[in-house]
């Protein structure tokens, strides 16, 4: 079904063709009283005596009531007719079917959003949508980048990032943010206390990786808690890319089982992976019984569940600064490159 803006863009388009034909029916009439013949321009090359056996359509009443059969056919066999039917064709099709709009992100302007739907999905965490300006948009984000979130707290204007958890390839008209609220912090209490209804200022793209399917061959991760949203967007992405050979490991921290975020999401993936992406879990504090990494995670898992670094492969890593120093000490000790300050997309080990 066409939206509203593609109805404005037909009804506008008809009152500005109905003008243009009225005008230039007054123009015609004008030039004419005057004895000037736009036919006499326009078929340049041809005979102008009207008598003459090649001209011998006088008037569009004449021109129709002589039309026939044969000379239609004629018609819609030459190239010009060909083309200018290819072009509505085309038109026709990107105004009204194909739906596609442009990206709505803009990297220098601040968007407003509102908020259609809160998920909680644990006492501190939850996933909030936000409605783009029309059912059929996309949020324009490259797999792998992110985006920032303004708000004035205090008077202050304080600014955050975020990786939505949506793709443009499968989410049109919204975008959905799964943020874990920190009792003393700025932009994810902010959320906690946003109503439906609300707008949220976002700009990006950011950030320095986008991925695509011949980035590399391996992928090694190492999340903690919300820093799995950006791996997310990845593993997604690539795994229902079937066309996608690239083999992920994933080691995810969390402090307690019910902090794991995105696990169905996560497993789901993995049970579609046809063995390319697999989790290994490490918890603080694990439940009776549990079966994946304890405590901290170590310098021994890394080696066992990150390609190693001889092979085509990069790490990404995005979590808490405490488990990230540790981690860059575990690299370092496998001999991996250390990480830049600010990564780089070619770099092989990448902190988000
Ligand atoms: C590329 C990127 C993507 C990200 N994506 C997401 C995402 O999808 N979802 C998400 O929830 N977050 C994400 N983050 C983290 C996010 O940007 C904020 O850092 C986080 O929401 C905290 O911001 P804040 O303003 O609420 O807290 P701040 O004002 O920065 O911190 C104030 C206080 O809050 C508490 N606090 C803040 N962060 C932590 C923490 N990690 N652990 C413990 N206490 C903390 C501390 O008490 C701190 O003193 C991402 C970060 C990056 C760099």
């Amino acid at each position: 079904m066409p939206n509203n803006n593609q109805y404005l863009f037909l009804l506008s388009f008809s009152l500005t063709f109905s003008f243009l034909v009225l005008a230039s029916f007054r123009v015609s009439a004008f030039l004419t009283a005057r004895e000037i013949h736009l036919r006499n321009f326009i078929l340049i090359g041809l005979p102008k005596d009207l008598q003459h056996p090649d001209m011998d359509v006088h008037s569009i009443q004449d021109f129709i009531k002589n039309f026939s059969q044969e000379d239609a056919i004629a018609l819609a066999q030459t190239p010009a007719f060909l083309a200018s039917a290819g072009l509505v064709a085309v038109t026709f099709y990107w105004l009204l079917l194909s739906g596609e709009r442009k990206p709505v992100l803009n990297s220098n302007e601040w968007k407003e959003f509102p908020l259609v739907l809160k998920t909680q999905t644990s006492p501190n965490t939850a996933i909030y949508r936000f409605a783009l300006p029309s059912s059929k948009d996309v949020l324009g984000l490259p797999v792998g980048q992110h985006i920032q979130i303004s708000a004035e707290i205090n008077g202050k204007d304080i600014m955050r990032s975020y990786t939505p958890t949506t793709l443009d390839q499968f989410d049109k008209g919204h975008f959905e943010l799964l943020i874990k609220t920190y009792e003393k912090g700025n932009i994810s209490r902010h959320f906690s206390l946003l109503k439906i209804g609300d707008r949220i200022r976002v700009k990006g793209p950011k950030g320095a990786f986008i991925y695509n399917n011949k980035l590399t061959g391996h992928l090694g991760m190492i999340a903690g808690g919300t820093g799995i949203t950006p791996m997310y967007q990845i593993i997604r992405s690539s795994i229902w890319d079937h066309s996608d050979a690239t083999t992920i490991n994933l080691i995810y921290a969390n402090v307690n089982e019910e902090d794991i975020l995105l696990r169905d999401e996560l497993e789901h993936l993995h049970h579609n992976s046809a063995g390319r992406f697999n989790i290994f879990y490490v918890l603080n504090n694990p439940p009776p019984g549990w079966k994946g990494g304890v405590g901290f995670v170590t310098k021994e898992q890394v080696a066992h569940y990150m390609p190693s670094q001889e092979k085509d492969c990069k790490i990404l890593m995005c979590g808490p600064p405490p488990m990230m120093t540790a981690m860059k000490k575990h690299l370092d000790e496998l001999k991996y490159p250390a990480p830049r300050t600010v990564s780089k997309l070619a770099d092989q080990v990448f902190l988000f």
